[in-house]
This record gives C-alpha cells, structure tokens and sequence, in this order.
C-alpha cells in the first residue's frame, strides 16, 4: 500500500474499554492490517483470554502454543511466542490462550506485577512502528500491564445508548497509572464504531462523544457492517476478507488518520525524541 508516515520509534496503544463487545478486538486487528498494509510494520499483542484477536488473524492459539502468558508469568522473551499473520506482510501477532484467565490471579504474586509486559516490549529487538494491545473487558492487572507498556490509549466508543457509561472509570484508571506508573500515558484516540448513519440515536451519541472529546475523537466512524463481523470466522481481517467493502474502506481511513495525527498532549511519544 502507500506509505504512511512512519514513527521514529514505536508506538504503543492500548486499545481499552471495560465494556464487553464495543469493537475493541475488530478494532485493533483491523487497525493493525490497515497499518501493515500501508507499509508499516506492526504487533498485535492479544491481551484477552477468549483469543479472539488471535482468532480474527488466523493465529493458532490451542493451549500449547507458546503465548502472551508465558511472557508475563513466566518470563518468556516476547521473542519467543511472536507469530507472523499469514496474509498480510509486516503484521505480528503474539497470541493469547486460555492459561492468561488464570494470571490475572498469578501476576499478583510476582515481582514487578504491572510492568511485566512492558518489560518484554523494551527487551524486544525486532524493529516496529505500531504494537497494539488487545484488553480483555476488565480493568484489572492485565489492563494495567498494557498501560503501563503503553503511551497512549485507544478507546473504541459503540454508538448506542450507554455509551458514555463507565467511560469515567476507564478515565480515572489511566489517570491513576499516569500518576503512579507512567508519565507517558494518555488517551490519545476515540473512534466511533458500529455507527449507523440512518439512526438518530447513533447520530446523538456520536454528537455527545465528539463534544466531551473533540480533539481525541478521529473523524472516521466506522459503520455498521456484516462483511467486519463476518471476517474473523475466516480468521482474517475484512482488510483482506473484502478489500473493497465500506467496513475495510472506513479501517484504513481510521488508519491514516492515526497515522498522521500530531502527537497527544502527554507528548511523550518516544518518537518524536529520535531523528529519522
Ligand atoms: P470487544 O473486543 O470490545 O468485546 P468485538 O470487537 O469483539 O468487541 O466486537 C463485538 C461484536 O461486534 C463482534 O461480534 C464483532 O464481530 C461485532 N462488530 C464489531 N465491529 C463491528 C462493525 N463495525 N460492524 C458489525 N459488527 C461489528
Ligand atoms: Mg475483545
């Protein structure tokens, strides 16, 4: 694809909502395609015990496969469980399986708990400009592993009724790391999802969202769409399941747009201290 700018050193989003079924696992499988397809080199990190980040790219996550949880509890060098994404050049993926439901309760014991993510990103060598973290529907110490290895986060709003709900605490959460953890984070993106332009309702709540956060919310909504929901039982993204659909079309527009935005007000993208 043509060229999107590329950062002068990776960024890390955290695509987080404690809502269940918001569109952040579509979000980021279809974000990351965009950007790789665009040129770009990218991770996705599935950070949710269901797998389905590693479902919807077609990455074997059966409870052998080396995962994200032998990164986190055991150590394992990030290294060591990244898979390539078949059918799309430059797209990673490092998978989740069913072992992660359990270290939520294990991490609570180790050493270092909530940078133990963010430890494996800095120790990995492999040159990327995007890794994406999948949260699971929760705020606990998986969720702050992310946000403590990121700078900035992502958050996928669906347009219904109750949007707005719990969107505080998600707020107070990145907050309190902030504060404690990392100086770095900071809500740098909201991106309308499953919007349905013949509503009203959608229309209004995307209206609500775009005031509280002007400057966060990417002008790109994506639309309602059967080809986006259809894709990962293919195990693929719709960027590759139908390339000409309105649901891809709408993904690589939220990429660009991503892409070329300035850096957030936490500024501290460590980009944009390096030079070319
Ligand atoms: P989360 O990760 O927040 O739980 P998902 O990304 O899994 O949410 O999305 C929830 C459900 O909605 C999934 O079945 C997904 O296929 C579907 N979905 C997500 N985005 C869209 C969209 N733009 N159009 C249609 N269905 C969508
Ligand atoms: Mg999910």
């Amino acid at each position: 694809g043509e060229g999107l700018p590329r950062p002068a050193a990776t960024r890390v989003i955290v695509v987080a909502n404690q809502k269940g079924g918001v569109g952040k696992t579509t979000t980021t499988v279809n974000m990351a395609a965009s950007l790789a397809m665009h040129g770009l080199r990218v991770l996705v990190v599935d950070l949710d015990p269901q797998g389905n980040a590693s479902t919807a790219l077609g990455i074997d996550h059966h409870a052998e496969v080396p995962s994200i949880y032998d990164v986190l509890v055991e150590g394992k060098p990030l290294a060591d469980v990244v898979q390539p994404v078949h059918d799309v050049e430059g797209l990673f993926c490092v998978p989740a399986t069913i072992d992660l439901a359990g270290a939520e309760i294990e991490l609570v014991s180790l050493v270092a708990r909530e940078s133990r993510l963010q430890r494996a990103i800095t120790a990995y060598e492999q040159p990327l400009d995007y890794i994406l973290i999948d949260c699971p529907p929760s705020l606990g110490l998986l969720t702050v592993n992310a946000m403590v290895a990121g700078q900035e986060v992502m958050i996928p709003i669906q347009c219904e009724y109750y949007a707005l709900e719990g969107l505080g605490q998600l707020l107070r959460n990145v907050e309190l790391v902030r504060a404690h953890l990392n100086p770095a984070l900071h809500v740098s993106t909201i991106l309308l999802t499953m919007y349905d332009a013949r509503t009203r309702l959608a229309a209004q709540v995307a209206e609500e969202v775009r005031t509280h956060f002007h400057q966060e919310v990417l002008s790109t909504a994506i639309p309602r769409s059967v080809r986006i929901s259809e894709a990962p039982s293919y195990g693929q993204t719709v960027l590759t399941y139908d390339p000409g659909s309105t649901g891809a079309l709408s993904y690589l527009e939220a990429a660009r747009e991503l892409a070329q935005r300035a850096v957030g007000p936490g500024g501290s993208l460590v980009g944009q201290q390096r030079d070319g």
